[in-house]
């Protein structure tokens, strides 16, 4: 039977159980520097797959697995006809990842759901706590690939088809370890998911909050730039008489940084630079560039996107060049589901940890699974901003905040859902 429910608002996380889940299984992988090194789908995400089944599991959990093999571990609740309000991210790391991006996600959610164990609490709708395999991308791009076909971003086929760099397809590495699971991707209902993440940048830190409440995933455009003068000889071309590719796309990036500028919140970046012929005695009469621009508001990225490319016509205009700028991506933003949102402004309330809120610079599992059920995200302060890096860090409690917001934010939409259809 159901405790009283008032207790509900009572329920306390462990920190010392929390921090001891992210230690032990970090030695999965575990670098030199302190971070990991755990691919998806090598053998290594197999053995951090097979603790967290057992641990679910020891909390009388089940542990069905799809397709693309991410993994779903469910406690029922009263009402077991009712989709699972479900929480989680993923064991998957970079080459040179840190303790914390991924694994908090799954782990927190672990311990929220051994929290509501231990107290023997019962929940209307079930609760599930999930894995999502290769969100990082390193191994099988592109990224989240996963959450992306069970969003319906990406089919499936296509997605068990890509090759990592030796040339083993997804699909294969999955029968590989063992986690190509009967589950149809994506044929799993939700009535909600949870995802709590450290921050990945600075905000959180700077403004001296416990808790990111996130209300979505900022829009990112990318271009990419061909700007054509002409070679010539560097000794013997005065200078009135060169068309020097490189000097105009020197003033583009220069634009790029200008226009992120004068719009604030937003970021503009030139990441890659290819110049030709590329001797030192050349003039160079062609350059390739790419241009990444990122803000949470379309109509900012649109006037940025004509300042620069009324920049660019200037500078062929001075020069002598041909400027072509060519938009090659545009992911809209993703704006998170706000009784999600607000479930986790309650439970931040409740908890009395300070909160801002922010839109997420990075993708995201959950920005894929928000475009087939109501999704949000919490995000805890890491040191320095500093993610991807063996030196990433967040704190025991700041890692507890994230998961004790969880904890309450789920029970929130749950009584919410008890309310509704109860
Ligand atoms: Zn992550």
């Amino acid at each position: 039977m159901p405790m009283s429910k008032p207790a509900a608002t009572n329920l306390r996380i462990d920190p010392e159980r929390l921090w001891d889940d992210l230690m032990e299984t970090a030695k999965i992988g575990g670098t030199p520097k302190g971070g990991i090194c755990r691919l998806t789908l090598t053998d290594l995400d197999r053995q951090v797959r097979d603790w967290f089944k057992v641990a679910a599991e020891s909390l009388g959990c089940t542990v069905t697995v799809d397709d693309m093999g991410a993994m779903f571990a469910r406690c029922p609740g009263q009402r077991n006809d009712i989709a699972p309000i479900a929480m989680g991210s993923h064991l998957d790391t970079q080459p040179t990842g840190g303790k914390f991006d991924g694994a908090l996600g799954v782990l927190a959610a672990l311990e929220a759901l051994r929290t509501l164990h231990r107290a023997g609490y019962e929940t209307f709708a079930p609760i599930e706590v999930v894995n999502w395999t290769n969100e990082e991308g390193s191994r099988f791009t592109p990224a989240m690939i996963a959450s992306g076909v069970f969003g319906g971003a990406f089919d499936r086929d296509w997605a068990q088809a890509r090759t990592d760099r030796s040339g083993v397809s997804f699909g294969e590495a999955l029968d590989g370890i063992g986690y190509r699971g009967p589950e149809r991707c994506g044929e799993h209902p939700l009535s909600a998911f949870f995802e709590v993440h450290i921050e990945q940048g600075p905000r959180l830190e700077a403004g001296n909050k416990d808790i990111g409440v996130v209300t979505g995933v900022q829009a990112i455009r990318w271009y990419e730039a061909t700007l054509i003068g002409q070679d010539s000889h560097a000794g013997t071309t005065p200078m009135q008489r060169r068309h020097d590719a490189l000097l105009g796309a020197s003033k583009l990036v220069q634009a790029v940084n200008a226009a992120a500028h004068r719009h604030p919140g937003a970021v503009g970046t030139v990441g890659l630079l290819e110049v030709k012929p590329g001797s030192p005695n050349v003039i160079p009469g062609e350059v390739f560039l790419t241009i990444d621009l990122r803000d949470p508001r379309e109509d900012v990225l649109d006037r940025m996107a004509q300042e620069i490319a009324a920049e660019a016509e200037a500078i062929g205009a001075a020069h002598g060049l041909t400027v072509a700028v060519k938009n090659i991506l545009a992911q809209p933003a993703v704006h998170f589901d706000p009784k999600c949102i607000a479930s986790v402004r309650a439970a931040a309330a409740t908890a009395g940890y300070s909160t801002m809120d922010l839109m997420s610079g990075a993708g995201h599992d959950a920005a894929y699974v928000s475009r087939v059920t109501p999704t949000t995200m919490i995000f805890v302060p890491c040191k320095d901003g500093i993610s991807h890096n063996e030196a990433e860090y967040s704190s025991k409690e700041q890692c507890a905040a994230g998961a004790q917001v969880l904890l309450q934010a789920v029970l929130d939409y749950d009584r919410k859902l008890a309310e509704k259809l109860g």
